[in-house]
């Protein structure tokens, strides 16, 4: 296998980290997950656009990686290629008005950089991003959101680069986000998001990040390996309440645990491994549907390979 792809990409012109079986573990905030049968870590936009031309001639499959803090990826690793987006990660202004300030953002910014920036220079409408760990490129596809805002309410638009290596811009009414969803195609690779953001005076800005990362860490597990919210809320409920009054917090399956802080944070406590996270996920939903029939739906984003029997 190895072998094949060493020859195919040897002959691409690529800047940037290749790996062989990377173990995915490395990558993901649960710190789980098999290795990837190749890893690519592009440095510069053109790299990734003819490595995406390169895995379409070679038909090998391919999923983008952002900070891997909402996946939770398979035992068994992943087929094909992951491509992380972190190295491209800059940001520019386009243009302002007496009230706004138009910036373009790549997708491997650090969302907490990308709350840093707003914040030093006086831009407004992200505030609420502090304390989330990831990558504004996942950010947008699963359309994150905390205390009543989410990334469509800052976004302009999307550049979206395809299978062909084609890169599109869409304005973000024709992408059709939903809670924690978006219509982006799983072949589609964000490249960056255009963003409207408020002038505003820096401390007001900095005392409203304060006051959301007050909240976040009475409320949320931030010092332990998660993937964050592991269900969506249920029209009209919290997802966390539901597992909690189901009895759930300090369940455990092999090393992963349900948040005694926050029930719908699982944790890991050191060995957990997918196989566990996946059963537990099972449990908790057959907790939470005998005692309010309510089906829970997973908000993570569960990836990799089947396991292979014998
Ligand atoms: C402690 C903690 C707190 C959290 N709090 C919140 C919260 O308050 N609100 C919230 O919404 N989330 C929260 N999360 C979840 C997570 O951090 C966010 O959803 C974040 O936006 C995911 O970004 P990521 O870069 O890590 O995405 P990843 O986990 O890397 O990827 C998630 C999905 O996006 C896709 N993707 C990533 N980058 C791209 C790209 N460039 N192009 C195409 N597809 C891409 C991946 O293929 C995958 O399907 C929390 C997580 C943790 C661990």
């Amino acid at each position: 296998m190895n072998k094949k792809f060493e020859e195919v990409f040897s002959r691409m012109r690529f800047d940037g980290v290749v790996r062989f079986m990377e173990p995915m573990s490395n990558h993901s905030s649960l710190k789980i997950g098999g290795p990837a049968d190749i890893f690519f870590m592009p440095r510069d936009f053109s790299s990734l656009r003819e490595l995406l031309m390169t895995l379409k001639r070679e038909a090998i499959p391919y999923f983008p990686l952002g900070g891997g803090t909402n996946v939770l990826i398979k035992d068994e690793g992943i087929s094909g290629a992951v491509i992380s987006l972190k190295s491209l990660n800059g940001i520019e202004v386009l243009g302002e008005d007496e009230t706004s300030v138009h910036i373009n953002a790549q997708a491997g910014i650090p969302l907490q950089k990308l709350a840093a920036y707003s914040r030093d220079n006086g831009l407004a409408g992200i505030e609420w991003l502090v304390g989330i760990p990831g990558l504004l490129g996942g950010a947008i596809f699963g359309n994150a959101g905390a205390f009543g805002s989410e990334m469509k309410d800052v976004l302009l638009s999307v550049w979206l680069l395809d299978a062909n290596g084609m890169l599109n811009r869409f304005r973000k009414e024709d992408i059709h986000f939903g809670y924690r969803s978006s219509a982006i195609s799983l072949k589609d690779i964000i490249a960056s998001g255009e963003l409207r953001l408020r002038k505003d005076i820096r401390e007001n800005i900095a005392s409203r990040m304060n006051q959301f990362m007050r909240e976040k860490r009475e409320r949320q597990p931030l010092a332990e390996p998660s993937a964050g919210c592991v269900f969506k809320n249920p029209p009209g409920k919290a997802a966390g309440k539901l597992l909690d009054e189901a009895g759930c917090k300090g369940l455990s399956r092999g090393d992963i645990e349900v948040s005694r802080v926050h029930a719908n944070f699982f944790i890991n406590r050191g060995r957990g491994t997918a196989s566990d996270f996946l059963r537990l996920m099972g449990e908790v939903s057959r907790l939470v549907h005998e005692r309010f029939g309510v089906i829970l739906e997973p908000e993570i984003k569960i990836v990799g390979r089947e396991r292979v029997n014998g």
